[in-house]
Parts: structure tokens; C-alpha cells; sequence
């Protein structure tokens, strides 16, 4: 039987009561489960602390020594407990305001004890609140110096499931389990090779640690594995999808790509531009279908990468379509890509929503007897009465906006599934992307085309709105226009309606002398897309919308972004709307307005935007401050499995590492059918049988 069949309720010290609450509360309920309940901290006890010494700023401390006396205090309703300790150098006040009954009956001012807590600031004087007491002469539970701590519930605590009654618990099972009782997951060569610790020693370490150094390896070695599991997974399964998934080969690097590189180019493509039409160059020749996300940051130049793979498309004799959430988006990409092919001998239409019924039969028929190379459009060009001929290539722009089944649905137009293309310009960290887009391969363009200006970051208070205003005009008067964007959520979707309403009105009144248009998204998408043209054409001088205009929207003119309530929105979607500006050779502005009165968490997003433009630094601290789980797109991708300790933020290193090893292991072996190789496959196979769980993840 291995751990995970074994209930914790029977193991010493447990109980139905706590294996109950252990289940609910921390989703522990088999001896697997409680070894990987993992402590969130350590604290070193092997220094004593002198009471004479003691400063408030110092974090937890452990002192040695006696009570002199215990007064009950009381002040009205509010009653503490104060007890005098001191350990010879001086005297501090210890305080409890809870279970005072519990204190009065089992501490003592006879017996010697080893305290442990916080030292405060308190009218003055120094005094240490609920602190951890053990008598000195009673057996100390935790070898070694350093203490382990868990988290717990308010539920748990209350019921005596603190973190001392877990480590006890824990403590028991290894004495139940004995010293051969932790089966080993990776081979013996590969701890060797990898220099890793056993995993029994891990997982006693990680409980019940001797010093830091062997700590730190402990935990090295449990990210390890966790990490390389997770990408022996993806990597496998990428490759097992290889075995099934022909693809269209691309073989020829043909006229229309090499005319359009040497006589139509625009602008000299950046590095990075160059470097990712090879990726997919090289992809799209193998004989394999293609699946790959291309990360560029807002104006990276997304747009001419994809371009040049559909020109592959077109020299291979096959058609291609490029996919965009919006039909504003669709028809910039629709007249951007014209511009560029110029007299190319290409045909490329617009598919969208509101196109013609005439126009859309003709679109129709090309498309079917393979006279349209190049179809661009929204979701309309998924659905089933679109038929193309030989379609080999398909580009999906903004990938978060669309799921998976969008996805899916592209593939089959084609009886060779066609190539796929994603592109995001939503910044995710590397590591994390390669985690969670398991199956795609990911390209990154990390480079801006040169002379942009970065777009100047500033985080204003309401009470500014005179000078903010002044500002606004300036910017009018040179000609260029103004984004005013208000936050709409759905819960609480009838205030920020008033309050973008009440914008618009307020800014007519603020700028007569110039147009102001609204733009939301409960507007009929007629209405919406005449007022966003007007304002492309810059008929309209200021807009005053929600984050519809979130998405890819190019107005190069416009310099000026004013977010209202930017606290309310997360920091990747603050990089996607500070994206609307800086798109001209002006200086632009990004300005974020926000209440005097902010939370921690806010302050520090509205920093980091006027610290940085770079979307991946920004990708990097959102992932910091609210746990990959939250951030676009991921819940529908998800994990393979539980991460218990390592961290895709903070371990990216550990990813990349253990992606590489598992890589290397797969070239060799690429399904994993070797015998040597069977411990791996087990234990895949042992995971798996655990789903992922995004709030588990910290
Ligand atoms: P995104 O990656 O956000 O989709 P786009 O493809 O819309 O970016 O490109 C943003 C702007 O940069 C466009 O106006 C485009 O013409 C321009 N651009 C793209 N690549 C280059 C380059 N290599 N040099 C100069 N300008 C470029
Ligand atoms: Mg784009």
C-alpha cells in the first residue's frame, strides 16, 4: 500500500475530529497528503535572547526565564492577563487577552521556560503578547534548532489544531511509518547526476530540520521534483500528440515572401521579429502540425510576424486566416495588411459579423474554390459555413480573449489540421507561460522596434483633476487626442455605468470646445465601431470609454491615457490600456488616478507602472502579488498537478532547469517506454490521478 492509501484519522494523535478538519480546512487526508503539507516558515531557536537586549523591531525572539508575578488587568469590558518575566538582565511584560483561564492553570511562576514571540511597542515599554511557552525541563519535541511552522485555519487553532499540533502529528507518522516507510520517485542515477537529496531525507528535513544548509537542500530537492514531474508531463504528452498530429509541410521559402522581404518591407525588422519568423519557419517544415504562442509585449510587432508566416502559407500553395476578438481589430489588421502587400498578388478579405450578405457569398466562393489566400476576421470565420479550400495556416491574435475550443474548432477546417499560430500581448513570465501553455511551444519577441518613446507613467489623486485637465488641453491644443478609461466590472456594473456616464458628461463640460464620444460595451456593435472610427479618423477628440478598447486598438495620435480608478484594475491590464498610447512618435502619458486612501497592494501596482514599461518585469510582479492563479487566461489551461512547494514565480529558475532534464530525458526515450524509465511513468501516473488546484497554489 503506498502513503495515499493510508486515512490520517488513524495515525496517533488524530482522530475523526482533527482528520476532519485537516480534510476541510488544508485538504489533508492521507499520509501523502500530510508529508506534503509543507510548513510556511522556519524560526530559529538556537538563539537566546536577553531580555536587557530586546528592541521592538526585532522579529521573533526567544527568551529564557522565570515569572516573577500575574496580574489580571481590567479596564471595562477588556481584560488581559500581564505576566513579569525576566531572565536576570531585565524585566518584560507578557500579555494575554484570550484563554486567561488556561493560563492561570497551567503556568506558574516556579517552573523555568523557554518563551517565544514577538516583542511590541506598548505605551512605551516593550511587552511580547500570546507568546509560545515550554518548560525548560520538559523533552524538547523538535530535534534540532529549528521550528518549523504551518498554517492553520482559525477553525483548526480553535479546535487545537495549531501549528505545534501538527508538527506532533507529522512526528507520528514518521515513527508509524518507520525509516523505510517514503518510497523513492526519481532513480538513483538521477540524484546522483542531479546531486539531490533522498526524498525520505527531504521530506524529514523539510518537517524537522537540523540546520539551514541541509534545509535548503531539502527544499531544493522536493521543488525538483514537483517541477520536473510537471514538465516530464507536458513534454511527454507534447510528444505523443507529435506521434498522432501530422501537419502540412512548408517546404518552400517562395516569391511572394521573398518580394514582400526585399521590396515592400516597412521597416527594418527587429531582431526579435526576425528571430521568431525562423521559429516558426522552422516549425512549419518539420511535417509536424505547428502549436505555438508568440509573446510580444504591446507593440512589439505581432502583427508583421504574422504576416510573414501567412506569406509561407501562400508560397506553399495554401491558404491562411488570421483570427482577431474584435471587428475594429479585425478591420485595422484587414486594412494594415492591404497597406503592406501592396501589388502583391495576394487576395485577402474581411470577415466579420457585419459584413454583407453579397459580399460575404463572394467571400465564401473564393474561399472554397481557393482564391483567397488570406482571410482576416473575428470569430465569424469559425463558423461552419466557412469552407476553405486548403487552409494551412491559422493566426490567432490576442489569445486570452479567445478559449480553447476556438482554438479546437480552427483545427478542423482542414483535413490536415492546420497550423497553428497564437499570438498574446499579454505578458506572462517564460516559465510560467511554458507551464501553462503545455502544448504550445512559445516564442517571444523581447524587443520594442527601435525610436519608440516610452509612455511616461503618472499616478495623480483626484483632487488633481484641475491641473490633470490643464494637462489634457495642452496635449489637445498640439493636436493629438485623449483616452478616458473607466473601469467596468459586472458585480458591480450599474455604479461604474453611472460613473463612465457621468465622466462623459463631465468632460463635455470640462472641454466644450472640443468632441467627446462615449464608447462601453453595452452600445449595439454599430454604434460602438462608428464611434471608434470617428475617433481613429479623429473626427472625436477625446474618448471616454471601458476597457473595450483594451484590445489592440491602434490610434497613433492619441498621447494621452487617463485610467480613473486605476486601483481597480490589475496590473496587466493597466500595461494593456497604458499599450493604447505610444504608438506615434510623440511623447505620450499614462496617467492613473486613484483615491488619496489606498490599500498596500495598490499603491505598490500604481508603482510598478510608473517604474516600468517592460511588460514582462510587469507579468513578473503581478505573478508576485496575486499567485499565477489569477492572472489571464491561466484557469482554463491550469497545471498538470498540485505545486505543494515550489513556486512559478519565484522558482523560474528551477523550471527552466528541470525542463531541460526532463528534455534531455525524452530525447533519448521520447514516450517513456524504456524499463529503466518506468519509475518516472509510475509516478506521472500516481500524480495524475490528483488534479491541479489553482488556489493551492501561493
Ligand atoms: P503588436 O505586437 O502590439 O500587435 P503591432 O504589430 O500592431 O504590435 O505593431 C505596432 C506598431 O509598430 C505598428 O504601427 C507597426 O507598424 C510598427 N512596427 C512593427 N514592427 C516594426 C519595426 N521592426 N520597426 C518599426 N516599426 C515597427
Ligand atoms: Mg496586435
Amino acid at each position: 500500500m503506498s502513503l495515499s492509501d493510508h486515512n490520517i484519522q488513524f495515525l496517533r494523535g488524530v482522530g475523526p475530529r482533527y482528520a476532519n478538519l485537516l480534510s476541510a480546512e488544508a485538504e489533508v487526508s492521507t499520509y501523502e497528503d500530510l508529508l506534503q503539507l509543507y510548513p510556511y516558515k522556519y524560526v530559529d531557536r538556537s538563539h537566546i535572547y536577553a531580555v536587557r537586549d530586546l528592541r521592538t523591531d526585532m522579529p521573533y525572539v526567544q527568551l529564557c526565564g522565570r515569572f516573577v508575578s500575574f496580574n489580571l488587568v481590567s479596564s471595562g469590558y477588556k481584560q488581559r492577563m500581564v505576566g513579569l518575566f525576566t531572565d536576570g538582565t531585565g524585566t518584560v511584560e507578557i500579555v494575554w487577552f484570550k484563554g486567561i483561564k488556561y493560563i492561570r492553570d497551567t503556568v506558574n511562576t516556579t517552573d523555568e521556560y523557554m518563551l517565544f514571540g514577538k516583542p511590541n511597542a506598548y505605551g512605551g515599554r516593550i511587552n511580547i503578547a500570546h507568546p509560545e511557552l515550554e518548560k525548560t525541563n520538559s523533552a524538547q519535541l523538535v530535534a534540532g534548532s529549528i521550528q518549523a511552522f504551518y498554517n492553520t485555519s482559525e477553525v483548526m487553532k480553535k479546535a487545537g489544531l495549531n501549528s505545534r499540533t501538527i508538527s506532533k502529528i507529522i512526528h507520528s507518522l514518521f515513527a508509524e511509518i518507520g525509516p523505510n516507510g517514503i518510497v523513492e520517485t526519481l532513480p538513483a542515477y538521477f540524484i546522483q547526476r542531479y546531486n539531490l537529496m533522498y526524498r525520505t531525507d527531504a521530506l524529514r528535513t523539510i518537517h524537522f530540520p537540523s540546520d539551514t544548509p541541509t534545509l535548503q537542500r531539502a527544499r531544493f530537492r522536493l521543488k525538483f521534483e514537483e517541477l520536473f514531474y510537471v514538465q516530464l508531463n507536458i513534454l511527454r504528452n507534447k510528444n505523443i500528440n507529435h506521434t498522432k498530429s501530422a501537419g502540412v509541410v512548408f517546404s518552400n521559402v517562395g516569391p511572394l515572401l521573398n518580394r514582400f522581404y526585399s521590396n515592400y518591407l516597412p521597416f527594418e525588422p527587429t531582431n526579435a521579429q526576425k528571430r521568431v519568423v525562423h521559429e516558426i519557419r522552422d516549425d512549419m517544415r518539420t511535417g509536424r502540425q505547428m502549436n505555438r504562442l508568440v509573446q510580444g509585449d504591446v507593440g512589439s510587432g505581432k502583427t508583421l510576424v504574422a504576416l510573414m508566416a501567412m506569406l509561407i502559407a501562400c508560397d506553399n500553395g495554401f491558404q491562411a486566416c488570421l483570427m482577431a476578438p474584435t471587428e475594429i481589430l479585425a478591420t485595422q489588421h484587414f486594412e494594415g495588411l492591404k497597406a503592406m502587400l501592396k501589388d502583391l498578388p495576394v487576395r485577402v478579405e474581411l470577415l466579420i459579423g457585419s459584413t454583407k450578405k453579397r459580399l460575404r457569398e463572394g467571400i465564401l466562393a473564393g474561399l472554397a474554390d481557393g482564391s483567397v489566400n488570406i482571410l482576416i476576421g473575428t470569430h465569424a470565420l469559425i463558423e461552419d459555413t466557412v469552407v476553405f479550400a486548403r487552409l494551412g495556416l491559422a493566426v490567432i491574435d490576442e489569445q486570452h480573449r479567445f478559449g480553447v475550443e476556438q482554438r479546437a474548432r480552427l483545427w478542423r477546417k482542414a483535413a490536415v489540421p492546420p497550423h497553428i499560430l497564437v499570438m498574446t500581448a499579454t505578458p506572462i513570465p517564460r516559465t510560467l507561460a511554458m507551464t501553462i501553455y503545455g502544448d504550445l511551444d512559445v516564442s517571444v519577441i523581447d524587443e520594442l522596434p527601435p525610436g519608440r518613446k516610452p509612455v511616461t507613467t503618472l499616478h495623480y489623486f483626484h483632487n488633481y483633476r484641475n491641473s490633470l485637465n490643464r494637462f489634457i488641453r495642452e496635449q489637445l491644443q498640439l493636436g493629438r487626442q485623449a483616452y478616458i478609461v473607466y473601469p467596468l466590472i459586472e458585480e458591480s456594473e450599474r455604479l461604474d455605468f453611472k460613473n463612465l456616464t457621468e465622466g462623459f458628461e463631465y468632460m463635455k463640460d470640462a472641454f466644450p470646445e472640443y468632441k467627446v464620444c462615449m464608447v462601453h460595451g453595452r452600445m449595439k456593435p454599430d454604434e460602438k465601431d462608428a464611434a471608434m472610427r470617428d475617433f481613429v479618423s479623429g473626427q472625436t477628440n477625446i474618448m471616454v470609454a471601458t476597457t473595450v478598447i483594451e484590445v489592440g486598438v491602434n490610434v497613433p495620435n492619441a498621447s494621452v491615457m487617463v485610467i480613473e480608478s486605476a486601483e481597480r484594475f490589475g496590473l496587466s491590464q493597466l500595461h494593456q490600456l497604458r499599450g493604447r498610447v505610444g504608438r506615434g512618435a510623440e511623447q505620450s502619458y499614462c496617467i492613473l488616478m486613484t483615491d488619496v486612501k489606498l490599500a498596500d497592494e495598490s499603491r505598490k501596482r500604481m508603482q510598478i507602472m510608473t517604474e516600468t514599461n517592460d511588460g514582462f518585469e510587469i507579468a513578473e510582479a503581478d505573478l508576485r502579488l496575486r499567485g499565477p492563479g489569477s492572472i489571464d487566461g491561466t484557469q482554463q489551461s491550469g497545471l498538470p498537478f498540485s505545486l505543494h512547494i515550489a513556486d512559478l514565480a519565484k522558482d523560474a529558475q528551477i523550471v527552466q532547469y528541470t525542463r531541460e532534464i526532463a528534455q534531455e530525458l525524452l530525447k533519448a526515450d521520447s514516450l517513456l517506454q524504456a524499463p529503466e524509465n518506468g519509475i518516472f511513468v509510475r509516478r506521472l501516473a500516481e500524480l495524475s490521478k490528483k488534479k491541479a488546484d489553482w488556489s493551492m497554489i501561493s
